[in-house]
């Protein structure tokens, strides 16, 4: 199949700007003069050092994060962060976990090799179809921070307020990163793995509040130490240097478009389109509460697997790629992440009513 007759749904890895794709493979064999690839460099050398730090600054412009937090460009996956976060935060104390899906309980099983998890709030009694409302968060006074993820990537539920909390706030963020405008200053941790809707796979962006720094167990590796990552400026050893670059492509796209105000303004209409053929439709039913809905991930079934199954072949036939949903929940997923355009979306739109027409009896 060619690319041009394709449209990626996938979850992540997942679709990238056309343009930072076009310019990596401008650049594949020569960056900039240098007479070597990207890939083929010294991370200590006065190029990829050029890059690194660009790629930092245009991430601090993005998101306008403040001077009092530290941009970190890590590996291991959001996943690594699962227990980076309790090894330098928990302290062998409390920390508090709102478990809203497959990603957060993850993360509140590994903090509990360090300390206590307390489940702040679980969606789980209604198969992580819906986000606790503030309300309904019980806090423990002695948290050291509160974790959450701010879209569940697999369920397709998204948080819509921030939650308030006495503890510093710590985000998984790695399926809406770069969507939306966020106010850093209320967070002590924000981590997303950068294959979702930033970069190739492989690197991790954590925005750390530096103050937070030191305080990890006396057993804590030096390369899951916070403080090390800080004081080496993420090159402690050597950094994922190629998806850092990428990283600095996409965000010079991301530019272009608007930024993340850019991002935010589409991202609802885009989901808009699809939830309308699923609200409107005797066929699809939704997998999240309405209130609930994230605009990057859209879950959806017919209630038949088989038929669900066929979606997705008949989908894929047609270039509409990857909209198998998790093995978890089954039936459909449409993931818009920033790079998917609104054709895309409006083809798909139009695919699921020709697919309703043809099997809905
Ligand atoms: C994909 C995903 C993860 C896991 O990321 P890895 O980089 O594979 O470790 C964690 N949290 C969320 C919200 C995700 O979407």
């Amino acid at each position: 199949m060619k690319r041009e007759e394709t449209f990626n749904f996938s979850a992540g890895p997942s679709v990238l700007p056309e343009e930072a794709l076009e310019r990596a493979g401008k650049e594949i064999l020569n960056y900039n003069g240098s007479g070597m690839s990207v890939m083929e460099m010294s991370h200590r050398s006065a190029f990829f050092q050029e890059i690194f730090d660009e790629t930092k600054a245009k991430l601090r412009a993005a998101l306008s994060v403040p001077d009092t937090h530290d941009i970190l460009f890590l590996q291991g996956g959001a996943s690594a962060q699962f227990s980076m976060v309790p090894l330098n935060l928990m302290e062998g104390g409390t920390a508090d976990y709102a478990v809203t899906g497959n990603f957060s309980n993850i993360a509140a099983k590994e903090a509990q090799k360090y300390g206590t998890v307390h489940i702040a709030a679980s969606s789980r009694d209604d198969n992580f179809s819906y986000i606790p409302p503030q309300s309904a968060l019980d806090l423990s006074p002695e948290a050291k921070y509160f974790h959450y993820c701010a879209n569940n990537t697999i369920y397709g539920t998204a948080w819509s307020y921030v939650p308030e909390t006495p503890a510093p706030l710590v985000c998984d963020m790695s399926s809406e990163i770069l969507s939306r405008p966020v106010d850093v200053s209320k967070y002590g941790v924000i981590y997303a793995g950068a294959q979702k809707n930033m970069a190739p796979a492989g690197v991790t962006v954590v925005i750390i509040d530096r103050s937070l720094a030191g305080r990890e167990a006396p057993y804590t590796p030096l390369i899951m130490s916070y403080k090390t990552m800080i004081e080496k400026d993420s090159m402690y050893n050597t950094p994922p240097c190629w998806c850092i670059y990428m990283l600095g492509l996409v965000l010079d796209w991301l530019k272009s478009q608007g930024g993340v105000r850019g991002m935010e303004a589409i991202k609802h209409e885009k989901a808009a389109v699809i939830y309308d053929v699923i609200d409107n439709s005797a066929l699809y039913k939704p997998c999240a509460r309405r209130d609930s809905r994230s605009d990057m991930n859209v879950t959806f079934r017919t209630g038949d697997p088989e038929l669900d199954a066929l979606f997705a072949r008949d989908a894929q036939a047609r270039g509409l790629m990857n909209l198998k949903g998790h093995r978890s929940v089954g039936g459909m997923r449409a993931s818009l992440y920033n790079a998917q355009s609104m054709e895309g979306v409006k083809t798909l739109a139009a695919f699921m009513k020709e697919f309703e027409r043809e099997h809905h009896v």
